[in-house]
This record gives C-alpha cells, sequence and structure tokens, in this order.
C-alpha cells in the first residue's frame, strides 16, 4: 500500500481552525452573542417543511439575490450569494487568482485570505504596516508596483479593528486593472463601505457575511456586490447548486428579520467600548476598534495570558502569530465581557 501523495508544501499547513470548547463565555470567533428571535425560528421551520428538496435548489437563488441587493441597495445583477464569505472569496480567487497571477494583503490581516491565494494555487505578495495598521497612499503605490491580480482590502480589519479609509479603496481600483476584494465581514459596526465604488470601478467587489452581525454564522450565508461582470465570473467557477435550498431559505427569512439582527449592534458596540475603556485600567493596551471585538496586548505573554483565560472559562483568540503578543476578545454580553475583566485582571495580578 503507497499513501497518495498530496500537492508540494500541503502538510506544511495546519488545518484553519479556532478551538471550539464548551466554556461559559466563548469570546473567540466573534460571533454575536445574541440569537435572531423565536419568530425567525419559527418561519424558518415553516419554510424548511414547505420546501421541495427531492429537487435541485434555484441555481439562481434568485429570491435570495434579490433580497440581498435590495438589503444593500445594489443592482441585483451585480449581487451574489455564496456559503458564507469565505466560499465568495474563494470563488473570486479561483476566478481572478491562480497560477502566476499575484494575490496582494495588507499584513497584519485575516489569514484566510492569504491561505485561500495559496489554495487556490495563486501567488501571495504581502505588504506589511506599521501600527495603527492604516493602509497609506505609499502602500497602495508598492502594491500596485507588484502589477496584482487581485488586492485584498479587509475593512474594518481582522484582527486589528481598524476600519481603512475608502479612498484607499479607491486607489487601488483607479490605479490598476486588478481585482480589489474588499471584506466587509464587520461593515455593520463600523467604517465607511466601499459598495458605492462599484459602479464607478467594476473591479471592486464588496464581500459581506451574515456571520457576523446577522446572528447567523451556523447557516453559513455571505454575499458579495460586485459589477455584473464579475457575477458572471462566479458562475463560471462555482460548483452546480452551490447554494442549498436550505441556506437560500434561512437566508432570505433572516432578512425579513433584520430589524432584529440590526437592534442588538447597539449592544455589542456599547461592550466593545466598555472593553475599551476598562483594559487599559488593568494596564493593557488596547487597539481601537470599528467592528465588534478588541485586539489587546497584555503585559504577560499572549499564550500564557489566553491559558489564564481559559482556566477561569473565558476564551479569547490568540493573535501572537499575526499581531506580537496580542490576543483578540469579541464584544459578547455584558454578562460575559463582566467575566473577562475579572478572569484578565486575576491573570494580571
Ligand atoms: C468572520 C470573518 C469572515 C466570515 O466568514 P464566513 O465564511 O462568512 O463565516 C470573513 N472575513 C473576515 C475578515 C472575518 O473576520
Amino acid at each position: 500500500m503507497t499513501p497518495a501523495v498530496p500537492r508540494s508544501g500541503l502538510r506544511d499547513l495546519e488545518p484553519y481552525q479556532a478551538p471550539q470548547l464548551e466554556v461559559a463565555a466563548r469570546l473567540n470567533t466573534n460571533e454575536c452573542p445574541y440569537p435572531l428571535p423565536e419568530s425567525f425560528r419559527d418561519e424558518l421551520a415553516g419554510a424548511v417543511r414547505r420546501l421541495e428538496l427531492h429537487r435541485y435548489p434555484d441555481r439562481e437563488a434568485q429570491e435570495l439575490r434579490e433580497a440581498l441587493a435590495k438589503h444593500a441597495g445594489h443592482p441585483v445583477e451585480g449581487t451574489w450569494a455564496g456559503n458564507g464569505s469565505n466560499e465568495v472569496i474563494e470563488q473570486l480567487l479561483l476566478a481572478y487568482g491562480g497560477p502566476g497571477r499575484r494575490v496582494v494583503v495588507f499584513r497584519p490581516t485575516y489569514v484566510l485570505h492569504e491561505r485561500l491565494a495559496w489554495v487556490t494555487h495563486g501567488d501571495v505578495f504581502a505588504s506589511s504596516l506599521d501600527e495603527p495598521w492604516a493602509v497609506s497612499t505609499r502602500d497602495v503605490a508598492q502594491a500596485l508596483a507588484a502589477q496584482p491580480s487581485v488586492v485584498f482590502v479587509c475593512s474594518p480589519n481582522n484582527p486589528t479593528g481598524n476600519a481603512q479609509p475608502v479612498e484607499i479603496v479607491e486607489a487601488l481600483a483607479a490605479g490598476g486593472d486588478s481585482l480589489v476584494v474588499v471584506d466587509e465581514a464587520y461593515i455593520e459596526f463600523g467604517g465607511q463601505s466601499a459598495a458605492g465604488l462599484v459602479a464607478r470601478y467594476p473591479n471592486v467587489a464588496v464581500v459581506r457575511t451574515f456571520s457576523k452581525a446577522f446572528a447567523l454564522a451556523g447557516a453559513r450565508i455571505g454575499y458579495c456586490l460586485a459589477s455584473p461582470e464579475v457575477v458572471d465570473d462566479l458562475r463560471r467557477v462555482r460548483l452546480p447548486y452551490h447554494l442549498s435550498a436550505l441556506t437560500q431559505a434561512a437566508g432570505l427569512i433572516a432578512l425579513r428579520h433584520k430589524e432584529h439582527a440590526l437592534a442588538i449592534l447597539d449592544a455589542v458596540r456599547q461592550e466593545r467600548d466598555r472593553i475599551l475603556v476598562e483594559l487599559p485600567a488593568l494596564e493593557v493596551r488596547a487597539f481601537p476598534s470599528d467592528a465588534n471585538f478588541v485586539l489587546f496586548r497584555p503585559p504577560r505573554p499572549a499564550q500564557e495570558t489566553w491559558r489564564g483565560l481559559l482556566d477561569r472559562g473565558v476564551l479569547v483568540r490568540d493573535m501572537a502569530s499575526v499581531v506580537r503578543g496580542c490576543l483578540r476578545v469579541t464584544a459578547g454580553t455584558p454578562e460575559e465581557v463582566d467575566r473577562f475583566l475579572s478572569a484578565l485582571n486575576e491573570v494580571l495580578r
């Protein structure tokens, strides 16, 4: 028996995974701490009962795309949906990245952009930003000089929390023919959207998700606001019937209940701002955030602090491999945030 040989470099890659542990406060993956209400679940259950699951789903997800277009104020021909924004990002890379084509990322940022660029056989060109991690016009010039096929901008950026100026996206889009992918996973919490640029710059694609502000991480729904040409290219690379009838139904009904999701944004932002105020009192460096999480640097090694918090029932994300000495905490419920703050106080005492 001979084991199959995978592509070169594959075994050097760790599977992408955040620990999923049963603890009192799970604050490591930036989910919404509150579920959608009973009325959402009832409506979803009713819709699922009516689905014809022996048939393939609507390949175009027309009804969902129309609802998304209306929600975003974007033409439906330029609106696309997928199984989480990560799938949409992978599809964009399948269409615009690939062998011999360069993909630019501004580090530190969401590591999945780079990883998916590699998975789709593209060449990654990483430009490193200094604190406070704003992309400058110099960074733009340097990125464009690399003659990329795809450029990623994450705004608000994960894990640093800062939004990037929309002018930076415009400069990238105006400066060449690369596809500028703007990951707006946290846009409901802050920052200015780049979606308005698409009308003038058909090489801009904005990617958003239902996993954070929409309280639907379990349903796996993401979408893209782009030009009709880009959406046509996504049709060429997507798997047939990629979006299940169950997912389409969940997305449609969630949009009908969007006032519930949007109503909790303020509560989440309040907890984020409370973390930002309380951390410096513990002599912890906290970085400003436009998202639903806070990046912070404790005066102790990140791994040791992470472990101490976990021992006290609080799971945060160790980001030391992305930003030196840093951890990231999600703005949860007031009780979860209380627990985090008192656990951190104990760990650092
Ligand atoms: C959480 C997150 C996503 C969401 O991915 P889904 O596949 O939609 O769950 C995308 N981009 C960034 C930067 C994120 O932090």
